[in-house]
């Protein structure tokens, strides 16, 4: 009996143990094709936000993935209606297979760029297509409130066509992500300790609108660009109203602690030099910011330079027209200009290293007057030969790119969150979303 029970003892046993075998078996194949399968997913939406489109063979070979999971996770995303593939039906239609895209039905998406003077405004659809845009000049000295209804304004414009309505802000100084309140907006002073999170969360449809500085929004734009050659580094300064920078490292934005990073515009460079909005003296911005430059070229002519600029209409854009066309005062404004900005990208260049500087804002477009006083800066200033191996470049960007790029960082988070993506496709860089 005891052998009898022994034997089926030992029977039962090696049953229940082969039975745990093949359900280990089971669960460790389930897991690598579940691996496999959020490494695919990861794989596929990280290169299409970045490129706009994948081809399958591009795919494989770059990540070495295996066809079957591939087939399987695009045709799933397909039917989901994250994904669409152009020209192609069916598995085996025979044709050779259309690069892979987003499909623009999967969400609509609206940008929107509060600057000291204007608010741009896109609604882009998910496969990154802009459908419609809209600007609008800000009165003079608007209240914060003023300023809340033109935004949600221009939100309701755009989305009533789409009905869709998540939403990107690129706000124009800095804020807490922590906890969405606007910290100072040194050129529009209206703007600060603004609850921005809390106000359209409560008057738009999107629960979890991204909230990012007008600045990182456009490093982002400008990285974008970059496509299909994207550099390891690249810091991207921008002269307008106000100064500002941002710097990516491998794909991601470099956030700061309180998303306060490169706030190149406020960069002592003279203790003693003009008073700047922010109460400090010295800071670039009031060496080459609009306000400032306005102040030096009526300086300028009241000392007998001539201009044929009307100083009531100062603009920087005006005054960069100018300084092409060889108007005295502004030529000579925009050389020292130049020269006080070089030895700043100097700077920046000895902490960072980057592989590309990309400058924009009206005043790149003084071009080869800019970039060759920056290059002669980093030649002087910088170690290891660094003028050599660094690109310096203007911005080809239009003025609506930071709106464009508000939409399009709010559609990744959308996927990221809709797909469950890991790791995520951008760093964390809103409010509500660290
Ligand atoms: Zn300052």
């Amino acid at each position: 009996m005891c052998g009898i029970f022994a034997v089926k003892g030992g029977y039962s046993n090696a049953m229940r143990n082969s039975g745990r075998v093949l359900l280990l078996w089971l669960v460790s194949v389930g897991s690598v094709l579940m691996n496999d399968r959020v490494y695919v997913m990861h794989a596929l939406f990280s290169e299409i936000v970045r490129n706009g489109s994948v081809s399958r063979s591009q795919l494989s070979r770059t990540y070495g993935l295996r066809p079957a999971t591939l087939v399987a996770v695009v045709e799933r995303m397909k039917k989901q209606g994250f994904l669409q593939e152009p020209d192609r039906q069916g598995r085996h239609t025979g044709r050779r297979a259309s690069d892979l895209m987003l499909n623009p039905k999967a969400g609509s998406f609206i940008g929107l760029e509060l600057t000291p003077s204007r608010i741009y405004a896109v609604r882009m659809n998910a496969a990154g297509e802009e459908e419609k845009r809209q600007q609008i000049q800000l009165p003079a000295a608007a209240s914060s409130k003023k300023i809340c209804s033109l935004l949600l304004t221009v939100y309701q414009d755009l989305r009533l066509a789409s009905g869709g309505g998540m939403l990107g802000f690129a706000d124009p100084g800095a804020i807490d992500l922590k906890t969405g309140r606007t910290l100072q907006t040194v050129n529009l002073p209206a703007w600060e300790k603004v609850q921005v999170f809390d106000f359209f969360r409560n008057n738009t449809a999107d629960q979890t609108p991204l909230l990012a500085p007008e600045t990182l929004v456009r490093t982002y734009a400008e990285y974008l660009q970059c496509t299909p050659d994207f550099p390891e580094t690249l810091f991207h300064a921008r002269f307008s109203e106000g100064i500002g920078g941002g710097f990516i490292n491998k794909g991601e934005l470099l956030i700061g602690n309180r998303c306060s990073s490169m706030e190149l515009g406020h960069l002592v460079l003279s203790p003693t030099g003009r008073r700047c909005r922010c109460g400090n003296r010295g800071c670039l911005e009031a060496m080459a910011g609009a306000a400032a430059l306005r102040q030096m070229m009526q300086e300028l002519v009241a000392s007998g330079v001539s201009t044929r600029m009307e100083m009531n209409d100062f603009t920087l854009e005006h005054f960069v027209q100018m300084a092409n066309e060889n108007d005295r005062a502004a030529q000579v404004l925009a050389q020292e200009t130049c020269e006080r900005i070089g030895p700043v990208l100097a700077m920046v260049t000895t902490l960072l290293n980057p592989q590309i500087i990309v400058l924009s804002g009206e005043l790149a477009g003084l071009g080869n007057l800019l970039l060759d006083a920056v290059k002669r800066a980093i030649a002087l200033r910088c170690l290891n030969n660094a003028a050599e191996t660094i690109k310096i470049k203007i911005s080809t960007l239009d003025e609506f790119a930071g709106a464009r790029t508000a939409a399009l960082l709010r559609r990744n988070i959308f996927l990221e969150k809709a797909l469950q993506l890991r790791p995520r496709l951008i760093p964390p860089l809103s409010a509500g979303m660290i």
